[in-house]
């Protein structure tokens, strides 16, 4: 973007926080902060605030294009080198991304270019179709993967309150981009050193899972498995995830999961409600030799669709900042907002964190996906002049995707 791109989405930014007070983040005056200037997410750190009207402030008056700030609490929070800060305890932090998730939707709204012989097109394309050479590639965000997202954050959340009993501190924010954070700042947590928080997150990811170790299919002989009422943690997130394909599937869907035959499984299947009582009560009916395959198929793919794609770097590197909630996202123009935890189903984030006007503003674009924003759709747009409304013109000056006419 040249200078009067970053001009006009900065006035813009400017404008925003003039007249909103970020109520964020709490604990403020332990936290070390970093800011972004256009096209750099952290361009400066070690900042730190008094209070939030101090944070304000310095939103208003230097206008970041990027606002972050430590999950880590300190006695010294602007202290260099960070030994100096004097490491009081740190939040808990759990971050989704969409481009994490694989999503069928993707193949549509992401774009590659050549960056040797310009060559464009649609897809994770890493390298060039006609020269080979390595591409760029643009992401996208649309509501089908970000409801992928939604789920994972809704999924942990239930984890965290059932299995943990963290209810209290809880907070969730759209990242302003592509994803959600999720937040535990509770004085409870705050001294869990980092081996209890690798640990935490190797519980959510499943990493390592081993059915084995749980208790299914153990012994060499027999199909062993765990009974429901006794099950506890990922026991009973398996035996219930197991029970609910077995419920819904038909012959089809047991033979992709579990590679037996289609006619085989239609067989299995007319006797479902053996199958599922059985099951429950931690025997696993052996129908013949394929009988091993099919439970470790169908019990590692329930495992799988159950492990949470938390970013593994946000939870467990306490030096990481992260962008502060209620501040602006400068690849987006988008609000990284804070919502309640039971709004998040119903939630639009493409909509609902939309913050400026809908007045025309004349742009020309570069290249774009169909996409999704401030609950319309817009076309697929390629080397055009086009009169947008001021949110998506910020959105597409923001990412780049656009320039000011
Ligand atoms: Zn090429
Ligand atoms: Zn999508």
């Amino acid at each position: 973007m040249n200078e009067k791109e970053e001009e006009f989405v900065a006035r813009k930014f400017h404008e925003h926080y003039s007249s909103n007070f970020v109520n964020e983040p709490s604990f403020v005056e332990r936290r070390e902060f970093g800011f972004g200037i256009f096209g750099k997410k952290i361009s400066e750190r070690h900042f730190a605030f008094k209070t939030l009207q101090d944070f304000n402030n310095f939103l208003r008056n230097e206008v970041p294009f990027y606002a972050s700030c430590s999950p880590a609490h300190y006695e010294f929070p602007e202290a260099q080198p960070m030994q100096a800060k004097h490491f009081l305890g740190a939040d808990l932090l759990w971050e989704f991304d969409a481009d994490d998730f694989k999503t069928p939707c993707a193949e549509k709204h992401t774009l590659w270019k050549c960056s040797k012989c310009g060559l464009t097109g649609t897809g994770r394309q890493q390298y060039c179709t006609s020269c080979g050479e390595k591409t760029a590639i643009d992401e996208w965000v649309c509501p089908e993967c970000l409801e992928a997202v939604k789920k994972q954050a809704l999924e942990l959340i239930e984890w965290l309150k059932n299995d943990f009993g963290f209810g209290e501190g809880l907070s969730l924010n759209f990242s302003g981009s592509k994803g959600f954070h999720i937040h535990l700042r509770s004085e409870k947590i705050f001294g869990i050193p980092q081996a209890g928080r690798v640990e935490l997150l190797n519980y959510l990811t499943g990493h390592e899972l081993n059915l084995e170790l749980l208790g299914f299919l153990s012994g060499k002989q027999k199909l062993s498995g765990v009974a429901l009422q006794k099950a506890k943690g990922w026991q009973e997130k398996i035996i219930k995830r197991t029970r609910q394909i077995i419920e819904s599937a038909d012959a089809f869907g047991l033979h992709s999961v579990t590679n037996l035959r289609e006619k085989e499984a239609a067989g299995l299947l007319e006797q479902k409600e053996k199958l599922l009582q059985d099951f429950e009560q931690g025997r696993l009916l052996d129908f013949g030799k394929k009988s091993r395959e099919f439970w470790k198929l169908l019990l590692e793919s329930s495992a799988e669709s159950l492990k949470l794609k938390i970013d593994r770097q946000t939870s467990i590197d306490l030096v990481k900042i992260v962008r502060v909630p209620e501040t602006l996202h400068g690849s987006t123009g988008l609000l990284a907002k804070t919502l309640p935890l039971d709004s998040l189903k119903g939630f639009d984030a493409l909509k609902e964190t939309i913050v400026f006007s809908r007045n025309p503003v004349k742009v020309f674009v570069e290249r774009t996906p169909k996409f999704y924003l401030g609950g319309e759709w817009f076309p697929e747009m390629e080397n055009q002049e086009i009169e947008l409304p001021e949110f998506a013109a910020v959105f597409l000056l923001a990412r780049k995707s656009a320039r000011l006419v």
